[in-house]
């Protein structure tokens, strides 16, 4: 029996990906690290530490300290909701999908290892009584992030459910994978530039090109999995 979705925010619920991977491209350039975008959609799930480590390895050959890792993670940070004004776009059949989600009586839990300031107002604003704050996973609420699957597992243990009572929504390949590594049947969205085959290859149970026409599928899916 199917009891919850959990769903990941960026990229999946909000068209947010292009304005990260931009602000973490200009942060990380102007320290003359070696990088490119395509990276940044890559390491998408990945702690903020996580990420600047990598190129930070590649660039310089050593980790940053704790006061680099949170001074370029504050200016990535303010450099992406000045990006994000006039405010946030939700992605294309996001509400279609929640809304076919809880008419067939599933909790929605999110999963997210975003750690905005304005996050439960965005949620608040956009997807008004889709999400209860004790049924949220963030940034603050985790240790390793994506890949591992710290986040999926917090957050099955928040709606108190089985891996095999939940479904996970992502759109990075390293989502793909923390949702599999925690047992749970994993649909993936791919909202993004990278191919279908990272996708695939990171272990996504059913593939969609979009959040419209996973809304066009969601019920059929719950359906089939509750049986
Ligand atoms: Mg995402």
């Amino acid at each position: 029996m199917i009891k919850a979705v959990l769903f990941d925010m960026d990229g999946v619920l909000y068209d947010s990906m292009p304005n990260h991977v931009q602000a973490w491209y200009e942060t990380m350039a102007n320290l003359n690290a070696v990088c490119s975008t395509e990276d940044f959609y890559l390491f998408e799930g990945r702690t903020g530490e996580s990420t600047i480590n990598i190129i930070f390895n590649r660039s310089f050959g050593r980790n940053a300290t704790p006061q680099e890792i949170e001074s370029i993670y504050e200016k990535k940070a303010q450099r992406f909701i000045e990006l994000e004004q006039p405010g946030a776009e939700p992605m294309k059949g996001a509400l279609d999908v929640l809304e076919k989600v809880k008419k067939s009586g599933l909790q929605r839990v999110i999963v997210t290892g975003s750690g905005q300031k304005s996050l439960f107002e965005k949620l608040d604003k956009h997807y008004p009584d889709f999400f209860d704050r004790n049924l949220m996973v963030t940034a603050y609420d985790v240790k390793y992030g994506k890949p591992h699957p710290e986040p999926y597992l917090t957050g099955l243990k928040k709606a108190d459910i089985l891996p095999s009572e939940a479904i996970v929504v992502e759109n990075a390949p390293l989502g793909v994978e923390a949702g599999r590594a925690a047992g749970i049947f994993t649909i993936a969205v791919n909202t993004g530039p990278l191919s279908d085959t990272l996708l695939r290859d990171a272990g996504a149970d059913e593939l969609f090109p979009s959040m419209t026409s996973l809304a066009d599928n969601i019920e059929k899916i719950i359906q089939r999995l509750s049986r």
